[in-house]
């Protein structure tokens, strides 16, 4: 036991000497750009909050609301007595909106990757994922039976040799729609073409597209049928602003993950409440074009001064904006730097991010202002030129 304990905090001391021991920052105000912690105002550009609904008055008014009507707690899985008509008019309308048969609402996006992905995928099956895919992903991918590929960033003509070596059996291929830490987008005409070709089953995860990019803010896979994308989870507590993740696609995609997705069948499920408040969003996600037109303002003015100031930039058109460091120390420094400055970007490190690859992970909101990225460009000239 205590020999235990000892190697535990070996650990942890390791951790802190390498510079990649994390804590948590402890926040006293609504998610919002202008945050309170530790009684201080920042200036945050680090929240995944990319409409900028994680406090709308509409949808806590629309949570407010749903409690009178249906209380706290659901009480049960959704095969018992917890999928109220709130849960269920929600998944018809985010299938609705995106042109599939289904959708099913699962309580997390890590747990709809764990659960979709061991569901669908047993011994004998193939599966090959970006080498960047999110942890969720990889982890669904580890917890099923499946051989387990990964092909180098976007590189679809190495998945397409993987693929040539299977041709029979059941295939799945895996890809963030837009990655998580870098900001590029997936290569969607490629990987679909790729799939169809080989018989390949297709899912994206575009946790970070959805709200964000496409025709009403449908996501990456906009235009996508269901026969090109078969599998589109996406998830709930980012662009939407509240919580929760779905899987969309064909009645019988939908049906098989409500007998086989163990992280979807032996939970419980999430407070109606929660579901009223993602119809609100939905809708307002589908109105509010202004905010995507926002984000694609506050990026360009971004990208435009980060270039005039040898900022080293990725090529990124979505709201993640990351300038790579390298080392973690290096984030770090430039983190603090910035906070000292009043505006929040916590430094990610690895097992994040690759090696050599520690970021700050810059991401916008559509209620910043330009007012706000100016402050911003000023703050990082100032760091970059006591840096060198
Ligand atoms: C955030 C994220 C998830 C996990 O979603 P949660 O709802 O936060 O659990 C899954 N995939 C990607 C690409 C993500 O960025």
């Amino acid at each position: 036991m205590n020999d235990f304990h000892e190697q535990l905090m070996l650990r942890l001391q390791h951790q802190r000497e390498k510079n990649l021991y994390r804590q948590r920052r402890v926040i006293d105000s609504p998610q919002q750009v202008e945050l309170l912690s530790d009684g201080k105002a920042l200036l945050s550009f680090c929240s995944n909050d990319y409409l900028g609904l994680a406090n709308h008055p509409d949808i806590a008014r629309a949570m407010k609301r749903a409690i009178d009507r249906w209380g706290i707690g659901s009480g049960a899985a959704h095969l018992i007595t917890g999928h109220t008509a709130a849960h269920h008019a929600l998944e018809e309308e985010l299938a609705e909106w995106l042109g599939r048969e289904r959708a099913l609402l699962f309580s997390t996006g890590y747990m709809a990757n764990i659960g979709a992905i061991s569901a669908l995928m047993g011994r004998g099956d193939q599966l090959f994922e970006d080498r960047l895919n999110h942890a969720s992903l990889i982890d669904g991918g580890l917890a099923s039976a499946a051989a387990f590929h990964r092909y180098q960033h976007a590189d679809t003509e190495m998945l397409d040799e993987q693929l040539r070596a299977f041709e029979s059996g059941n295939c799945m291929v895996i890809s963030d729609g837009v990655f998580s830490m870098d900001g590029d987008i997936a290569p969607l005409p490629q990987l679909a073409t790729c799939c169809e070709q080989h018989d390949a089953l297709l899912m994206i995860d575009d946790a970070h597209g959805i709200g964000v990019l496409g025709e009403q803010g449908r996501g990456c896979c906009s235009g996508y049928t269901q026969q090109q994308v078969p599998v589109l989870m996406a998830t709930l507590g980012k662009a939407f602003g509240v919580f929760g993740a779905f899987v969309a696609g064909s009645e019988t995609l939908i049906e098989t993950l409500i007998q086989d997705a163990r992280s979807w069948v032996y939970t419980t499920a999430p407070p109606a409440a929660m579901a009223e408040a993602l119809r609100e969003a939905l809708k307002i996600v589908i109105r509010d074009e202004w905010r995507r037109e926002q984000l694609r303002l506050l990026i360009s003015r971004f990208r435009q001064g980060a270039g005039q100031l040898g900022l080293p930039l990725m090529p990124s058109e979505t709201p993640i904006q990351p300038l790579v460091a390298g080392d973690a120390d290096r984030a770090l420094r430039w983190s603090h730097a910035l906070e000292q400055r009043g505006i929040l970007v916590t430094a990610i490190r690895p097992p994040t991010v690759p090696q050599g690859g520690a970021r700050l992970r810059i991401t916008f909101s559509a209620t910043h202002t330009a007012v706000h990225v100016d402050q911003l460009l000023d703050a990082l000239d100032q760091i970059q030129r006591r840096d060198h």
